[in-house]
């Protein structure tokens, strides 16, 4: 598979689970060796994205190759992927839950479930205007630290080391979310967090570090 085909597999995943639509969210994948940036072209159906269609930039954000124009956010996926070397793809959705959670403007720290162990708390960008450098201003200093971070009063990002990864774990973290505002909701706000939490994370800590 080949990384337009890539791109096209996941984000048909990311619309049929409603994650995206034609106008709300976009998906890049890079190859530094290539110096190009594969993203989703602006307005269009991701559901039936064409090769044809997808847009491919060099690392100025000159468009090289595409039938449609690129997504008007492709500032914002070069810079994530700058901030991250580690990381070769990118993942700006709107799904209800973690777009609902960056209308309240904080960080998601919930204790409740091992899952969100894999964000360690999910860090809110202050809003910013779609389409511009506002939208991720404050990106740097959290993407570092956090795979997923919230895009105030507008929707969230993810990185992953390819782009099934961050799929992977963007899929993982909605639906938990989806169960954490059930759990709130049936306990009257009364849920029960995992009692060794504070040692969960030191591990985890442990672990991406590699300490
Ligand atoms: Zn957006």
């Amino acid at each position: 598979m080949n990384t337009k085909q890539e791109l096209i597999r996941i984000s048909k995943l990311l619309e049929q689970k409603g994650f995206t639509n034609a106008f709300q969210g976009n998906i890049s994948i890079i190859d530094r060796n290539l110096g190009k940036l594969f993203i989703t072209p602006s307005g269009t159906r991701k559901l039936t994205l064409t090769e044809e269609e997808v847009a491919v930039l060099d690392m100025d954000g000159k468009q090289l190759e595409g039938t449609v124009k690129k997504s008007s956010e492709y500032k914002m996926h070069l810079a994530a992927l700058q901030y991250r070397p580690d990381c070769t793809a990118v993942i700006h959705c709107h799904s209800v839950y973690l777009t609902a959670f960056s209308m309240l403007g904080e960080t998601v720290d919930p204790k409740c479930h091992e899952e969100f162990l894999l964000t360690r708390g999910i860090p809110c960008l202050p809003w910013g205007k779609g389409g511009t450098s506002d939208i991720y201003k404050g990106l740097e200093e959290q993407i570092k630290y956090h795979d997923i971070v919230l895009l105030g009063n507008h929707g969230a990002l993810c990185v992953g080391s390819d782009l099934e990864k961050a799929f992977k774990v963007l899929e993982a973290v909605d639906n938990t979310l989806r169960a954490w505002v059930l759990a709130m909701q049936i306990g009257n706000g009364k849920v029960v967090d995992i009692p060794i939490w504070d040692e969960l994370i030191k591990q985890k800590e442990k672990a991406i570090h590699n300490l």
